[in-house]
C-alpha cells in the first residue's frame, strides 16, 4: 500500500534512484518510496552492456565511483541473486599506434591490476585472439558483466525486499517544496530525489537546457555465434582510446588520432566504438554507436550504422557465422561533466549521470548523492 507521507521521494527506477534507495537504506532511513511511469524500469539502466567499466575512465574521482560501484554490484550479486557472466577487460590494440597510447595510459592509471600485454601473452589469454590482429593490448582484472535485463528487476526485488515502497506507472507531473503530483495523487515528502535518466523534457527541463544536457542515442545489437566462443572477459579494441576520456590527453594521442581519423572516418562519423560483452546462453552483446540531440532523435535507424558495428565487430573477433537475434537503441543524457547533482534546496536534488558510465558509477554517484542529503 502506498502511503501519502514519506521520508525519502525517489523518482526513477534506474540504477541511479535505486542507488539512492539503497545507501539511504544503509544510512537507516525509514519510509523511502521509488516512483517510475513504466511499469518497470525500461530506460538506460536495462538497455546496456551491463559492463561496470574501471578502465579508461576520468581519474580520480569517476575510477574510484566506478570501483566503488562495482563492490556495490558484487555484494547485490549475492544478496539479490545476480549472476556474474564474467569479469575483466581485454582491450586489443589493433594499430601499433595504440601501444603507446596504452604505455602511456598505464602511467596515469593508479591501480596495479591493470597491465599491457604483449601479443604473444594476449593469444596465450584465449584463442579468439590467435585468430585476429592485434598488436597486444591491456588486461584489468577488474571489471564486471551482469545482464542488466535481469539485474535491474532483481534489485527492485531486493529492495523491495527490505522494506523500500515501489510505485509503477505513475509519472512525476510536479513537485513543490514539500510534495509531488503524479497523474493520480499527492505524496508528500522531507527529501526528493529526481534521476529522471535521459527523459530530458520532464522534470527538471530548465537544467538540463541550461547545463546543455543533450541526448545521446545507441544502437545495439545481440548476436548468437554458430559455434560455440567463450569469452574471457569483456572486450573492447582502439576506437575505445577514441571516447573515453582517460586517454584523451596522452602525448601518443595525436598520432594514433591521425591513423583513425584516416582509417576509420565512418566509424567515428557514427561515434562507434565495439564493445563485446557475453550472456550466460552464450550469445555476445555487441556495440555501439552515438549519435547526439537536444530534442528528439530522428526515429528511423540507418542500418549502415549496425553494418558498420558488425564489420568492426568481426575485425575485433572474427567468430565465424552468427545471427543477428536482437536490435534495440538506448539513450542517456550527455553533458559537458560526467555528472549532474543540481541542488534546489538542501532537500530536492536532480541527480543525472550525464556521460555513457552510469551503470558503472551510478551506485557510488547516488552514495554522494545521500551522504550531502543525510
Ligand atoms: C545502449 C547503452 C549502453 C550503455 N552501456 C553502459 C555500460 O556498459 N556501462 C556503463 O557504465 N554505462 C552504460 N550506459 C549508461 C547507463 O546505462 C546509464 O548511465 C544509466 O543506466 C543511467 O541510469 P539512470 O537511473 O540515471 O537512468 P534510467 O535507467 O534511464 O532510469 C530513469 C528512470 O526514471 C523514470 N522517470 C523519468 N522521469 C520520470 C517522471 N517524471 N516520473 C516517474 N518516472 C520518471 C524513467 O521511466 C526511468 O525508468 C549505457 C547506456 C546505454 C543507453
Amino acid at each position: 500500500m502506498i502511503n501519502t507521507k514519506y521520508e525519502l521521494v525517489i523518482v526513477g527506477a534506474g540504477v541511479v534512484g535505486m542507488g539512492v534507495a539503497l545507501a539511504a537504506h544503509k544510512k537507516g532511513v525509514k519510509k523511502i518510496l521509488i516512483i517510475d511511469r513504466h511499469q518497470a524500469c525500461t530506460g538506460a539502466s536495462i538497455r546496456n552492456f551491463g559492463f561496470i567499466t574501471i578502465t579508461g575512465l576520468r581519474q580520480k574521482l569517476m575510477q574510484k565511483r566506478a570501483l566503488r560501484s562495482r563492490d556495490i554490484w558484487l555484494d547485490l550479486t549475492k544478496k539479490a541473486k545476480i549472476t556474474v557472466n564474467h569479469r575483466g577487460l581485454y582491450l586489443l590494440a589493433q594499430y601499433k599506434e595504440s601501444m603507446p597510447v596504452l604505455e602511456e595510459y598505464l602511467k596515469v592509471d593508479p591501480r596495479n591490476t591493470v597491465r599491457l600485454l604483449s601479443k604473444k601473452e594476449m593469444a596465450s589469454q584465449s584463442s579468439l585472439f590467435k585468430q585476429n590482429r592485434n598488436f597486444g593490448g591491456l588486461y584489468s582484472t577488474d571489471e564486471v558483466r551482469i545482464e542488466p535485463r535481469l539485474a535491474i528487476p532483481a534489485v527492485a526485488k531486493y529492495l523491495q525486499s527490505i522494506g523500500i515502497d515501489f510505485l509503477w506507472k505513475e509519472e512525476v507531473l510536479d513537485f513543490s517544496h514539500q510534495h509531488i503530483v503524479t497523474q493520480k495523487r499527492k505524496i508528500q515528502f522531507k527529501k526528493l530525489i529526481m534521476a529522471p535518466g535521459n527523459h530530458l523534457k520532464g522534470l527538471g527541463r530548465d537544467v538540463f537546457e541550461k547545463r546543455k544536457v543533450e541526448s545521446s542515442k545507441l544502437h545495439m545489437l545481440r548476436i548468437m555465434p554458430k559455434k560455440k566462443i567463450k569469452l574471457p572477459g569483456g572486450i573492447m579494441a582502439d576506437l575505445t582510446l577514441m571516447r573515453y576520456p582517460g586517454y584523451e590527453n596522452l602525448p601518443s594521442k595525436k598520432k594514433l588520432d591521425k591513423v583513425i581519423k584516416k582509417k576509420c572516418r565512418a566509424e567515428l562519423d557514427n561515434g562507434i566504438h565495439v564493445i563485446v560483452v557475453q550472456g550466460k546462453d552464450g550469445s555476445l552483446t555487441i556495440g555501439d554507436s552515438h549519435h547526439y540531440t537536444n530534442d528528439t532523435h530522428y526515429p528511423f535507424e540507418n542500418e549502415i550504422v549496425d553494418n558498420l558495428i558488425l564489420n568492426k565487430f568481426d575485425q575485433v573477433l572474427p567468430i565465424g557465422k552468427y545471427d543477428v537475434i536482437e536490435r534495440w537503441v538506448g539513450e542517456y543524457p550527455s553533458g559537458k561533466k560526467d555528472y549532474l547533482d543540481y541542488w534546489i534546496d538542501k532537500n530536492i536534488c536532480i541527480a543525472n549521470v550525464t556521460t555513457g558510465i552510469g551503470m558503472s558509477t551510478g551506485f557510488a554517484f547516488a552514495e554522494d548523492v545521500v551522504n550531502k542529503l543525510y
